[in-house]
């Protein structure tokens, strides 16, 4: 099982390939793996023992960040995406970034997000569409519509808990979607980068 990978000088955390989502663009459907990484489809997922166990068997040398990100959307675990957070952090320098659709309190209702201070260094999430129903066309979250104002309140109140917030739109939506995801980041204060939709590591959450 692939639970820890390099990818662009960073380390990739795999604890899940758990999704309440069904993106059009995700790289899930194009292949098994990262370049030329093992398969990220784990056979089952991880118990916290076994992350610790491939943590500490990891090539660690000069890596400054984890980035959880996995075959899956990470928080569907979040649990043990803390746990693991807070292990990296114990045992390592590295910063910690989640990439994430921002869905945490609608898969897990009491989660608090404040459990994330000190925990997560940054947030990347996923913005994706202008409006609620491209949002729901494009990512097709089992929530339906209501999923697009979740996931915009999730990264409003991140970026208000000073953690490093920035949203990403991949670039199968067209040229005035992407005007309109701009103005509402830009809105929010909050850095939006636009992604092609090729075989990259962060294309699938
Ligand atoms: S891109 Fe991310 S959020 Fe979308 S289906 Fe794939 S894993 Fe889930």
């Amino acid at each position: 099982m692939t639970i820890f990978y390099k990818f662009g000088g960073k380390m990739y955390v795999n604890i899940t390939n758990g999704c309440p989502c069904d993106c059009v663009f995700c790289i899930r459907k194009n292949g098994d793996s990262i370049e030329d990484n093992d398969s990220l489809w784990l056979e089952r997922e991880p118990s916290f023992e076994e992350i610790c166990a491939a943590f500490d068997k990891f090539d660690k040398a000069g890596i400054s960040e984890a980035v959880f990100c996995g075959y899956g959307e990470p928080t569907v675990r979040v649990e043990t995406l803390i746990k693991t957070a807070e292990y990296i952090k114990d045992n390592s320098d590295m910063n910690v970034r989640v990439n994430t659709n921002g869905l945490v309190r609608l898969v897990h209702k009491d989660f608090d997000i404040m459990r994330f201070k000190g925990v997560v260094d940054s947030f990347s999430i996923s913005l994706n569409a202008p409006n609620a129903k491209r949002y729901n066309e494009v990512t097709r979250p089992r929530f339906g519509e209501p999923a697009f104002d979740e996931m915009l309140s999730f990264s409003r109140e991140v970026k208000d808990m000073g953690i490093e917030t920035s949203f990403t739109v991949v670039d199968i939506i067209t040229a005035e979607e992407t005007a309109e995801c701009e103005k509402i980041a830009a809105g929010m204060g909050i850095p939006l980068r636009v992604r092609a939709y090729v075989t990259d590591n962060e294309s699938y959450t």
